[in-house]
């Protein structure tokens, strides 16, 4: 079950829906010590236990949710590190995210809506899920820093210079080389998103040149939007569901046999299409495992060391966390490091990096040591938010696991 639609039912349905998940748990607090946000403040109110009291007693009307309450709901990274732990099942994604609809509800309703919430929507909804303008502003700002103006650039963009990346990471040259295999194993469609699209087109065009080296035609739909997770997890469902149907019936016209997804979120976001309209749903990675041993293309050997994140998304929500460790085993020559803390959210979090700044930076901080340490050849994550949140707070670059199989397919059939 997703989110209740708060434009479909009255707000008791949600206070039901939020009720019936929060009553599962019997406040063992076996989750709180994993929480992130928990960790930073020491405070019940910013752990999972907490949050769920809070939401039941907001269900409930022995709570009215005034700013601290809704800060401490709307802190959470959406991470869902205490659902993975959680002995009693309690399904705190579906939870939250009914919460923050809740509480979108209740502030819709008041005369004063929160002024920096509609800033912050306007942003998303203006730039950050519309392609071509996102992908526009990525280019400005790789041209600014090419200028040796990306420390005025990160200053004049305001609140949002402090995510930016310090090196935004240009097109490979050369990009690996789409195969020459003839596709003959099948037709899929290729998902980019929006932010993954301006943000991440080395991913994009590795996935083109790995899947079409194993086999299979692959189809961009032109009318792909994007996924709806950030509206998901910021208290709007409705939307949410619209932008995932609007992208099935996308990739339904284009018959295609799968999804396959750059981007760990999206994957997530758009993974219920898969009971719901039997398309499956497969993100990059995770579609190249799932290939048969006959279908592996040449791989050269690659001698890098590698230290790998593993985003929330992928851990958690996807429930892969191995995921990216086996598909670059399969790649001779890379060393693959531990990054301490790897389990725990980098506080990229979609739009967290932006809502809140400080905690982002705080969580990241010791992955930036550990990586310093570690001093690998790349960094590797398969979440183009985490990338770019850790390349905001030093000079790195990180790819995608799907970029380092593509260069070994190039290398291999040089
Ligand atoms: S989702 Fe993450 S940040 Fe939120 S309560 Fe659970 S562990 Fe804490
Ligand atoms: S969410 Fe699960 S682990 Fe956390 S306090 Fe409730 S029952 Fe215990």
């Amino acid at each position: 079950m997703t989110a209740t639609d708060p434009s479909d039912h009255p707000t008791r349905h949600l206070d039901e829906a939020i009720r019936s998940d929060a009553l599962d748990c019997v406040m063992c607090g076996i989750c709180v010590p994993h929480c992130p946000t928990f960790a930073l403040s020491d405070n019940e109110a910013d752990g999972p236990r907490g949050r769920i009291s809070l939401l039941l007693g907001i269900s409930q009307g022995e709570l009215a949710p005034d700013a601290d309450i809704t800060r401490h709901l709307d802190t959470c990274l959406t991470c869902r590190a205490c659902e993975t732990v959680c002995p009693s099942g309690v399904a705190y994604g579906r939870l939250i995210d009914n919460g923050r609809a809740r509480l979108a509800q209740e502030s819709s309703h008041a005369a004063h809506p929160k002024p920096a919430a509609r800033h912050w929507r306007l942003l998303r909804d203006q730039l950050l899920t519309r392609r071509r303008r996102l992908g526009a502003a990525w280019q400005l700002v790789r041209l600014m820093q090419r200028l040796g103006l990306g420390g005025l650039t990160r200053r004049l963009a305001g609140p949002v210079g402090r995510a930016l990346p310090r090196r935004v990471a240009g097109p490979l040259s050369p990009q690996p080389r789409p195969s020459d295999t003839q596709p003959t194993r099948g037709r899929v469609g290729l998902f980019v998103g929006c932010t993954g699209a301006a943000m991440n087109a080395n991913a994009v065009a590795a996935a083109r040149t790995a899947i079409a080296a194993f086999g299979y035609e692959v189809v961009e739909p032109a009318g792909q939007g994007c996924c709806g997770a950030m509206h998901a997890h910021g208290g709007e469902p409705a939307e949410a569901r619209r932008r995932r149907e609007a992208n099935a019936a996308v990739f339904q016209a284009a018959g295609v046999e799968a999804i396959v997804v750059v981007g760990t979120a999206c994957a997530a976001e758009l993974g219920p299409l898969t009971d719901s309209h039997e398309i499956t749903v497969r993100e990059i990675t995770d579609w190249l495992l799932a290939r048969d041993q006959t279908e592996w293309p040449d791989v050269a050997r690659l001698d890098y060391r590698v230290a790998v994140h593993t985003p929330c998304s992928q851990r958690n929500h996807l429930r892969q966390p191995e995921a990216t460790r086996q598909l670059l085993a399969s790649i001779p020559g890379l060393e693959l490091l531990e990054i301490d803390g790897n389990a725990r959210c980098c506080g990229a979090a979609g739009m967290q990096v932006l809502l809140y700044p400080d905690q982002a930076e705080q969580l990241r901080e010791p992955k930036l040591d550990s990586i310093e340490q570690l001093a690998p050849d790349v960094v590797v994550s398969a979440n183009v938010g985490c990338a770019t949140h850790l390349a905001a707070g030093a000079k790195l670059t990180v790819r995608q696991p799907v970029e380092l199989l593509a260069e070994s397919i190039a290398a291999a059939s040089r």
